[in-house]
């Protein structure tokens, strides 16, 4: 397996964080669960990259990747995760940092922030205790007062009035408790914050409050996130960069505005019209037909072929690897045969075409369109 990073020397300055060909699987007793394989991403400094796939995709298993925080029988197979310092040149390897050395690493490089809030928080002390345990935990140098004006203070930096510190998690709304969890994720300034799902739990207006807030923060303390969720309508509006999962792989990578314009892989091209438009041109919904496979039984070549209507002979044998799409988006990179000249001698697809081609595959199956 190649171990390279697949960023040219001038990306990777720019990147404060890079996975290269991680792989990852789970020992199951019906056999084995190849939950992430050969997955490269980058984080670019002070930007928000997006990972959306339909359940199952991976993306919840790269985060906890990153972080190492996969417990067993998760194993990471291959791979690296660098993390390159500010104030150094050389980057860090992150799956090689011993347990020390990871403790001083989460929380004051990286943290994250966890899908439910309410099973974050510790139902059972207040908030006041929670926050000064991490300041406690990682700068034993603060005095009592030092860390109860931090705690305050970074109650006031995502609006929650500091006379509320002494709440427990229960005497609080789901909006405060996901910013309290946003809180105790900055208590120490991390560069990197790996947010799984965050607003999942909440209602649409309270989710947008938190996003607005996430933006806010982001601009003010410049770090850089990670975000992960199955709603790709919601990265579209914030985030820079989008990797799309499938079945454990990173099918398709691209700035928000060219996923939106032109997306390359049948996937992403079924995902973006799987939900109707908030803003622009309104677009006809196709979904995509079909479920994501099992893991433990991945199809051969393409994963995405049983369920791809542009799918031919080459895509149930060969796997496809992410390369360039196209001369005028040099970031976009997408894992389809259709953009390799070897192997396709298909024009490449415009949107009219994935379009007919869902149509087109709709008219042959018994799936309801929405
Ligand atoms: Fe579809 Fe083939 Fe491309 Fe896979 S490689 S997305 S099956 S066209």
């Amino acid at each position: 397996m190649t171990t390279g990073s697949i960023y040219s020397s001038s990306a990777a300055s720019s990147n404060i964080l890079e996975v290269n060909h991680l792989s990852v699987e789970y020992a199951a007793a019906s056999g084995t669960v190849y939950a992430l394989s050969d997955v490269s991403i980058s984080l670019a400094r002070g930007q928000i990259l997006g990972l959306a796939g339909e359940s199952g995709s991976g993306k919840t298993t790269l985060g906890y990747a990153i972080t190492r925080l996969l417990r067993e029988p998760a194993v990471i197979t291959g791979g690296q995760v660098l993390y390159y310092p500010s104030d150094a040149t050389q980057p860090v390897d992150v799956l090689q940092l011993t347990p020390s050395q990871l403790r001083a690493f989460r929380w004051s490089k990286l943290s994250i922030v966890f899908q439910s809030a309410m099973n974050a928080l510790n139902p059972v002390l207040r908030l006041s205790t929670q926050i000064d345990d991490v300041l406690r935990a990682h700068e034993p140098q603060m005095s009592a007062q030092q860390r109860r004006e931090r705690a305050h203070e970074l109650l006031r930096l995502v609006g929650i009035a500091p006379d509320r510190i002494n709440s427990y998690p229960h005497e609080l709304s789901g909006g405060m408790r996901q910013r309290s969890i946003i809180a105790i994720a900055l208590a120490l300034s991390p560069e990197i914050i790996i947010m799984d799902e965050p607003t999942t739990a909440l209602d649409v207006v309270v989710q947008r409050e938190i996003l607005t807030e996430i933006v806010r923060l982001r601009e003010k303390l410049n770090f850089s996130v990670i975000f992960i969720t199955h709603d790709l309508s919601l990265l579209l509006e914030l985030a820079d960069k989008i990797a799309i999962m499938y079945a454990g792989r990173v099918v398709e990578t691209a700035t928000c505005r060219e996923l939106q314009r032109q997306p390359r892989h049948p996937y992403s091209y079924g995902m973006l019209h799987s939900f109707p438009t908030l803003r622009g041109p309104r677009h006809r919904m196709t979904g995509i037909p079909g479920s994501p496979p099992d893991l433990r039984d991945i199809p051969p070549g393409c994963a995405f072929h049983p369920r791809c209507p542009l799918a031919y002979e080459s895509c149930s044998t060969i796997m496809p690897t992410l390369r360039r799409s196209a001369e005028e988006t040099p970031d976009q990179l997408v894992s389809c045969h259709l953009y390799d000249v070897a192997l396709s001698s298909e024009r490449v697809p415009t949107n009219a075409d994935f379009a007919t081609s869902y149509e087109a595959a709709y008219a042959q199956s018994t799936f309801r369109r929405r």
